[in-house]
């Protein structure tokens, strides 16, 4: 089986794996053949990043077809052929929350594409509940943002967001603009902003109508939209390239400040401000509990996934086009996420 892994010099490199395939359902494992795997600028960071390990597959989402059968006996709920989105984490199954039956609280998790082989890879080996059955009525490219979207649903979930709330977002990437589009669907009036105008008029065609790029005087802009009253809550994407200074600037007092997304980065910044605010901060790095509700929110036309950034590549193209970006990547410049083809 052939795998695209991150070498130990940070150049993606096509490789032979070892076949997990088991198409027997021993103790509970079944194989999926990859169809789409998705490709962020998460995985562009991971590329350039000396921190963690090397000789992993990359890939952070990615659906499939089940290829194992189930005999008459069996428990097993799925067929053969049926469409699967496989969730991109695992719980550790040895802390004391995992022992507990607590898995929701799990303290060791596991991510796929950082912890454990993620999905660029032929065949991903399975159990049950690693993976749900896909609606009839969506497809392959919006299933691929389950994990954005239920990423962005544990952002909401952890800053409480109130109905009216004014919520700043520092990063208009997809995920920026995936929880602007959530902001606004439970009622709140999210401000989205970016130093890239490209991902700023994204924002605007995707509905968000506070958009700011960096020709705006963020402060006065935001002070001015909420009459004075500055950011209730403010989401901040590590991958934005904005300095986290102004998610202090722009908030409230006593406000929460979501921190998405695991950056290696290292911030160097006084916490003065922060002090002075009285601000709180919590931290998400993933999509974990939510699936479930992202599947419920696509299928429901709940937000406009048409027009977010996702260009379509085959699987043997890959190395080319994301070494290629890697080795120039800067995070004001506009860089789609990438739908793998994995047929
Ligand atoms: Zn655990």
């Amino acid at each position: 089986m052939k795998g695209w892994v991150k070498s130990e010099n940070g150049i993606l490199t096509l490789i032979d794996l070892p076949e997990e395939q088991d198409s027997t359902l021993k103790d509970g494992v079944f194989s999926v053949k990859m169809l789409k795997s998705l490709i962020t600028t998460d995985d562009l960071l991971e590329l350039k990043d000396d921190f963690n390990r090397d000789n992993y597959v990359l890939g952070t989402a990615g659906i499939g077809i089940v290829t194992t059968d189930a005999d008459e006996n069996s428990v097993f709920s799925l067929k053969k052929g049926d469409k699967v989105y496989v969730k991109p984490f695992k719980a550790c199954g040895e802390c004391i929350y995992c022992k507990s039956n607590v898995k929701n609280k799990c303290a060791d998790l596991k991510v796929a594409g950082e912890d454990y082989d993620g999905f660029l890879k032929e065949f991903v080996d399975c159990t049950e509940n690693e993976v749900v059955l896909l609606p009839e009525s969506i497809t392959d490219n919006d299933a691929l943002f389950i994990q954005t979207i239920s990423l962005a649903l544990n952002i909401i979930d952890r800053l409480n967001v109130q109905k009216g709330e004014h919520v700043v977002i520092l990063g208009a990437n997809n995920l920026g603009i995936i929880t602007a589009q959530l902001l606004k669907y439970y009622q709140s009036i999210p401000i989205i902003i970016d130093n890239s105008p490209e991902r700023i008029s994204l924002a605007k065609e995707c509905g968000i109508y506070y958009a700011l790029c960096k020709d705006k005087d963020w402060v006065s802009e935001v002070n001015e939209i909420t009459s004075g009253r500055m950011a209730s809550q403010t989401v901040y994407l590590q991958s934005s390239g904005i300095s986290i200074k102004y998610a202090f600037m722009l908030s409230a007092v006593g406000a929460t400040i979501a921190i998405a997304q695991s950056s290696p980065k290292a911030t160097l910044l006084s916490l003065y401000p922060a002090t002075k605010k009285e601000l709180n901060f919590v931290f998400i790095n993933t999509g974990y509990g939510n699936t479930s509700t992202a599947i419920n929110i696509i299928v429901n036309k709940a937000i406009d996934l048409s027009k977010l950034a996702l260009k379509t590549i085959n699987f043997n193209d890959c190395g080319e086009l994301i070494n290629s970006l890697a080795e120039k990547f800067n995070e004001n410049d506009f860089i789609s996420d990438i739908a793998v083809d994995m047929i």
